[in-house]
């Protein structure tokens, strides 16, 4: 059966993510002025924390050196450690399947194609060199959090109002926008209509950090040189520029899993999605798997207990009179 159909199955997924996003946006935003006194009443929603990574790499650090999960953003853990897993499985699925940030940003390259009828590549030894700004923010993330902070420094850190208002910072951080960070962010897409996914390919840290965890995953896109005719389609659609045309198999950190190569391969069955290099699995039961895993591990966040944030609105109301 030909892979075509998985492309609009991708984009379905991706897009209900995001307008999922979009709702809880919304819905924090009204938590925030319920809790300013400007609104009724509306109940926190817990999947913002989505948004708070730092934290969640945090609260690992913190749980691994015994501190248990924080009862401050329990979910951004939980949501940290699923999009984990999901990587580690189903390779950085999570960036082309789920991620919100990196849905506006293909749409962007595809809107950019659509209207210049190309896209630059920058050469070699410039997209190695960029790629490397992302690996350097996750050592920096990784050495200050992880390696330089004790558990006492976590438990300060973790319990202090600046962590506690942090999903409210990042709001009126985009409802009170500096010239400045609104013209990085003009910038940085005016950059993604002429580039594929300028953000995740150089400066996100999360992506570097997936990239590595996906090495371990058993599923690899596979070429079969025996039906394939080298028609350079699938090196020429990959989005993250890996020549798949010359490749057995795909194992590349930069690889997102987006079934694009496969979908357009010219020669049915000359390229597949493996497991340990033998199995071949359908689009259908990889989409199934990433919304499984990554639902999978907020749902046993949820029943384990560690989901609701131990801040209730009054405390919210009590911190929020307290920020500068
Ligand atoms: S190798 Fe295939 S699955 Fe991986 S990023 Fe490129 S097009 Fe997507
Ligand atoms: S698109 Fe398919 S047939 Fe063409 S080079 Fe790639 S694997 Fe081979």
């Amino acid at each position: 059966m030909s892979a075509r159909y998985v492309q609009p199955l991708r984009i379905l997924i991706q897009f209900s993510f995001l307008c999922f996003t979009l709702l809880l946006g919304f819905r924090f935003y009204h938590f925030v002025m319920y809790v300013r006194g400007t609104t009724e009443p509306v109940a926190r929603p817990v999947g913002i924390e989505a948004f708070l990574p730092i934290s969640g790499l945090l609260g690992l650090s913190g749980w691994i050196k015994g501190l248990g999960i924080n009862p401050i953003h329990p979910a951004a853990v939980v949501i940290f450690l699923s999009v984990l897993a999901v990587s580690l499985v189903l390779r950085r699925s999570f960036c082309s399947w789920i991620c919100p940030v990196a849905t506006i940003s293909e749409c962007s390259w595809k809107s950019g194609f659509h209207f210049f009828r190309r896209l630059l590549k920058p050469p070699g030894w410039l997209d190695v060199t960029l790629r490397g700004i992302k690996y350097l923010l996750l050592i920096f993330f990784v050495y200050s959090i992880v390696l330089m902070m004790d558990v006492h420094a976590l438990q300060a850190f973790i319990m202090s109002d600046y962590h506690k208002m942090s999903d409210v910072r990042l709001l009126d951080f985009f409802m009170h926008i500096s010239p400045a960070a609104l013209g990085i962010i003009l910038g940085l897409f005016a950059v993604s209509l002429l580039l594929r996914n300028p953000f995740c390919r150089y400066l996100c840290p999360y992506g570097a950090l997936l990239g590595l965890v996906a090495t371990l995953s058993p599923f690899r896109v596979t070429r079969d040189r025996t039906i394939c005719v080298s028609c350079g389609v699938c090196s020429q659609v990959c989005p993250t520029y890996i020549d798949v045309m010359h490749k057995k198999s795909v194992n590349s950190p930069e690889c997102i899993g987006c079934w694009r190569c496969i979908s357009q391969c010219r020669a049915q069955g000359a390229l597949s999605m493996r497991v340990v290099g033998k199995f071949t699995i359908a689009g259908w039961l990889f989409a199934l798997l990433v919304v499984a895993v990554f639902y999978g591990g907020t749902l046993l966040g949820k029943t384990s207990g560690y989901w609701h944030s131990a801040i209730n609105s009054s405390e919210y109301r009590l911190l929020q009179g307290r920020q500068p």
